[in-house]
């Protein structure tokens, strides 16, 4: 970048950050995730490096992000409450110890790490042993008076075991229970929520009225001290110190003495810290030895003995380039938001389903809005919200589209759904993704079928449904562009070893509505055949065990169809077996042992039992089962389906159904006339969702993420 342009963008992100910072310091309301603020401070630092001169002491580099109110008293930090420089990757912790290590010299130097609480820094003053005063942060060398609400925090005690004379640091935070807790009674009551628990910790803390800290569940971990107390030498011994005056100190400090080892210890904690009551937003890790940390000092911002280790991103807020549709092998429409691409949890996401029209009018999306985009490790990408603050006016309305992209026939609704569908069996698009379904591993798992061969062989007209696939010769597939001997050959292979698998795979591989793996291996085991399938009536489906009408009549119909018996006569003609492979009743021959190998690995031959777990197998690698890892909850009478239906489908795409609501749940599906298990998901936080979010969630992970 030219040192013009560098200077302006220098002065947008320094404008930026100012803005960003008076929000969430001063009136604890952040319009923008920490995320997206640490991505502006990163590249207002790399343009810092590259050109030092920007570097004045008023930029947002070199300050203590916060504020005092005047609503408060000053309190003056004898010692100042700094900052604390990121990491966001081992390297930079790597970089960290080089630096340290090279200013210390020879000396032997131990990292303390500990978490990183997510709340509001205070200073608590004991004179003697009494509590005397307590402040905020501030700009690090001014904070504000709030003893009046430290001292409504049962941690935090007014009497200390010794009668010293010591100021002590740490954070003030509020569990996420209790938030939950305190989000759903504000909404009982009709109040604004609060956007997180270190807002609402922050925003309690800082109120004229100690009535208000004292109704919140505020709790606190101290972990230093302003001036190092006499006679202590590292800052594992202050930590035991504090807990010996009476201070809850956070237990998950470790001491380690290679570099190595505080990296896995910080990445240990990307998992676990879920299960942690309160939210961290990283770690801290620090030079134990307190005669090293004074000789490696500060800079104006930060000290130089310590780092903040902090996860990838999760969030963050990126541009809606443009919205399409896609169409599903269901025939769904679903339109999908094309993002400016962003890094998060450690992948690029460039789009997002945004499910169906009734979710971009709700949540007011426009093409050129700026949204915030969450990512929790392998879950789908979901647009949060649009941030209204960046809106410049020229954004545009998105209209669906009234008739099909890929094959011009009219969309329908169908009722009851919110999803558009293009009821055209023969629509291009929804046959590239049939085909594509139908070769994928939990199906008939043929190697070297992607969407690129698929999309070459329909052009060439040589595939017209998944059963031609069994009539194509090797210079079929050497006329393809870029298909080598070597790879021609190998699926010619992939074609004739996935004949052999069980029937419950082809069934599942024929992408009928509602029936997932779990669904088709019990049909499969029930009817035996194909045949015997195609040919009961709905009854007969619903007869048997855990399916409902909703999925009899979706089975029935397809076998209704005239391209279902075309496709059926096919498949039996290219040898296609179409009988459940069981023990005992076929056994020998090696494909089909091997067919039946891959089946239990699967959990596909296994009775009952759960469900889900099972199912999981079937995804594989790279192709994630879209309500993998997610536990759901069921409550009232759904609109369309029973609820063992409901299960079915859940387990079907790799979820797991349980009877109780429980910090575990993520989502709890609601019917009409839900009972108490509704007011447990709102007091933790549980998502509720409709039965059309359900299928939102199904199709928008199978066929929004696909092309
Ligand atoms: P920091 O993240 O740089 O870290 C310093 C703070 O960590 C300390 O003041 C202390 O409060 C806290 N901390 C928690 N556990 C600790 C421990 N064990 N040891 C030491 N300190 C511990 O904090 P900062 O300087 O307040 O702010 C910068 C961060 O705040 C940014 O990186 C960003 O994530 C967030 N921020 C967000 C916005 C926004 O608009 N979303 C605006 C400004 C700042």
């Amino acid at each position: 970048m030219e040192r013009n342009q560098a200077r302006e963008r220098w002065r947008e992100l320094a404008a930026l950050i100012r803005k960003h910072d008076y929000q969430y310091y001063v009136l604890d309301q952040p319009l923008i995730s920490d995320q997206q603020y640490d991505a502006y401070m990163q590249e207002l630092l790399a343009l810092e490096e590259e050109y030092p001169e920007l570097r004045g002491p008023d930029s947002p580099s070199q300050r203590v992000g916060g504020e005092a109110l005047a609503a408060f008293n000053p309190v003056a930090h004898r010692v100042p409450m700094l900052s604390l420089d990121n990491a966001f990757d081992p390297a930079t912790l790597q970089d960290f110890h080089r630096r340290v290590t090279r200013l210390l010299g020879e000396r032997e130097v131990t990292y303390v790490v500990e978490l990183k609480i997510d709340g509001l820094a205070v200073s608590l003053q004991y004179e003697e042993g009494a509590f005397a005063r307590g402040a905020t942060r501030g700009d690090g060398t001014v904070g504000e008076d709030i003893s009046h609400n430290l001292r409504t925090i049962r941690s935090v005690p007014l009497t200390l075991k010794k009668p010293v004379s010591i100021e002590v640091r740490g954070e003030v935070f509020i569990p996420r229970q209790a938030f939950a807790e305190l989000n759903r009674k504000r909404e009982l009551k009709g109040e604004p929520l609060l956007a997180n628990p270190r807002n609402a910790a922050a925003g309690s803390l800082r109120q004229l009225d100690p009535r208000v800290a004292a109704s919140r569940p505020l709790d606190a971990f101290l972990y230093g001290t302003g001036e190092t107390p006499a006679g202590i030498d590292t800052h594992m011994d202050l930590l035991s110190y504090l807990k010996e005056l009476g201070f809850k100190v956070n237990p998950e400090a470790r001491l380690f003495t290679r570099m190595e080892d505080v990296v896995d210890y910080c990445l240990s904690w990307r998992q676990k810290r879920l299960d942690l009551p309160y939210e961290i937003d990283g770690l801290v890790v620090k030079v134990n030895e307190l005669p090293l940390r004074a000789m490696l000092g500060t800079t104006a911002k930060s000290p130089r003995w310590a780092v903040a280790f902090k996860f990838p991103a999760e969030a963050g807020i990126t541009e809606v380039l443009d919205i399409a549709v896609n169409v599903g092998r269901t025939g769904a429409i679903t339109p999908l938001a094309h993002l400016r691409p962003i890094e998060l949890a450690g992948s690029v996401v460039k789009r997002a389903s945004l499910h169906n029209e009734d979710y971009i009018r709700d949540k007011d999306i426009k093409i050129g809005d700026h949204v915030l985009v969450h990512k929790a490790g392998d879950v789908i990408p979901e647009v949060v919200e649009v941030v209204k603050d960046m809106r410049t006016g020229k954004e545009r309305d998105y209209a669906m589209p009234s008739a099909c992209p890929s094959c011009s026939v009219p969309v329908k609704k169908l009722p009851g759904e919110a999803a558009l569908r293009c009821l055209n069996p023969a629509c291009p698009h929804q046959v590239l993704e049939r085909l594509i379904h139908f070769a994928s591993r939990g199906a008939m798992d043929i190697e070297g079928l992607g969407p690129a061969v698929a999309e070459q062989l329909l052009k060439s007209g040589r595939v017209q449904d998944v059963a031609d696939l069994y009539f194509l010769r090797e210079e079929d597939l050497l006329a393809l562009e870029r298909k080598a001997e070597k790879s021609a050959a190998n699926l010619m292979a992939a074609l004739t070893k996935s004949k052999a698998r069980p029937l419950s795979r082809l069934l599942y591989g024929l992408g009928i509505r509602f029936v997932g793996a779990k669904t088709a291996r019990l049909l499969s085991e029930h009817f035996g055949t194909l045949e015997a399938i195609a040919a009961a009536s709905p009854g007969e489906l619903a007869a048997v065990a855990e399916i409902g009408p909703k999925i009899a009549e979706s089975v029935h119909a397809f076998f209704q169809q005239d391209e279902a018996r075309v496709l059926m006569e096919k498949l039996s003609r290219a040898g296609v077996n179409l009988e459940e492979v069981r023990t005992g009743r076929r056994g020998g021959g090696e494909g089909l042992g091997e067919g039946l190998g891959e089946g239990l690995r699967d959990g596909l031959g296994e009775g009952g039992g759960d469900g889900g777990k099972g199912v999981r197998g079937l995804y594989g690698e790279g192709l994630e089962a879209p309500l993998a890892e997610k536990t759901f909850v069921i409550t009232g009478t759904l609109p369309d389906m029973s609820r063992q239906e409901a299960t079915l489908l859940i387990e079907d795409y790799g979820g797991n159904v349980t009877s109780q609501v429980s910090s575990k749940t993520d989502f709890l599906l609601a019917g009409e006339k839900g009972g108490s298990k509704l007011d447990k998901a709102a007091k933790l936080g549980v998502k509720i969702i409709s039965l059309e979010d359900l299928r939102s969630l199904i199709e928008g992970g199978e066929e929004g993420e696909g092309s």
